[in-house]
């Protein structure tokens, strides 16, 4: 409930361009695509958008932008989710980042300059690549622009620390045991099917790359890490993965799986039924060179 919201409003061409820009990201209807608009109209309507180097930066690339930070407040019930955003920055391509810092190695730090999509901190602004932003359009397997305003939200609490603002009794253990649990998970370097390994980097990483999974692959997320998929939902108090399935969706990562059962399952039964079809294999493979 957002009582006190008030106008910037998106004109009705915008609101109808809202699930074109988005594609997939826009699972709302009704009052929830109201909020979205509303949510798009107040982050479009800050004062402090700039681009970077005398980058063209277009208006169809700040509603681009602005739509898909937008994504994150729709269950948040505050006035301005991101209240803390003190710029938005959009560069043409990638930025280069020469501070030392973490690696999703433990322990080890490195100075070595490294190409970024996206960045921000938790008082300064939002800096984003459009080259990522478009990239993340076609792919849709992540998005910077999810992870960066994930970060502030992150940061809206009294420490940028892997946690955002969470509500509801017992929200908060559950929340660090469940993270906690799949974070170290990802730290002792199993390869995950769905969180980047840059999350291991630390835990507010973690936040910010489970945050892009939530929104970008739920349905592959909720398969994978079914409690971390809950702690997020109960979190952004959104539950995509249902509205993707509502939408005939299926997770790529069950639907794989599935069928390598059922391969080894047939191979299985074959082999029970002896070697009567090597002839015929070995002929077809030979076909296909
Ligand atoms: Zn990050």
């Amino acid at each position: 409930m957002r009582l006190f919201r008030r106008p910037p409003t998106l004109s009705v061409e915008q609101r109808d361009a809202l699930s074109a820009v988005l594609g997939p990201l826009d699972r709302y209807r009704g009052g929830d695509h109201d909020v979205l608009a509303d949510l798009t109209a107040w982050l479009l309507a800050r004062p402090d958008w700039s681009a970077a180097r005398g980058f063209d930066l277009t208006e169809d690339m700040r509603f681009a932008v602005a739509a898909t930070a937008a994504v994150l407040g729709v269950g948040i019930a505050e006035d301005d989710p991101f209240g803390n955003v003190s710029g938005i920055v959009v560069h043409p391509s990638t930025m280069v980042d020469r501070r030392p810092r973490a690696t999703p190695m433990r322990g080890v730090v490195t100075e070595a300059p490294r190409s970024m999509l996206g960045h921000t901190t938790a008082h300064g602004p939002v800096f984003v690549s459009w080259q990522a932003v478009e990239r993340d359009r076609h792919h849709g397997r992540g998005s910077v622009v999810l992870h960066e305003f994930a970060h502030k939200l992150d940061a809206a609490t009294t420490m940028m620390d892997g946690t955002p603002r969470l509500d509801g009794v017992g929200a908060r253990p559950r929340w660090v045991e469940v993270c906690t649990r799949v974070y170290e998970q990802l730290r002792a370097g199993g390869p995950d099917p769905v969180l980047r390994r840059y999350g291991a980097t630390n835990p507010t990483e973690f936040f910010a790359v489970a945050t892009e999974a939530f929104f970008t692959r739920p349905l592959d997320l909720r398969h994978v890490h079914p409690d971390l998929f809950g702690v997020f939902a109960d979190a952004f108090h959104q539950d995509p993965a249902t509205v993707d399935a509502g939408r005939g969706l299926t997770s790529r990562i069950a639907d794989d799986e599935r069928a390598a059962a059922e391969r080894a399952a047939a191979a299985r039964a074959a082999a029970e039924q002896g070697p009567a079809n090597d002839a015929a294999e070995h002929g077809d493979a030979a076909h296909r060179g």
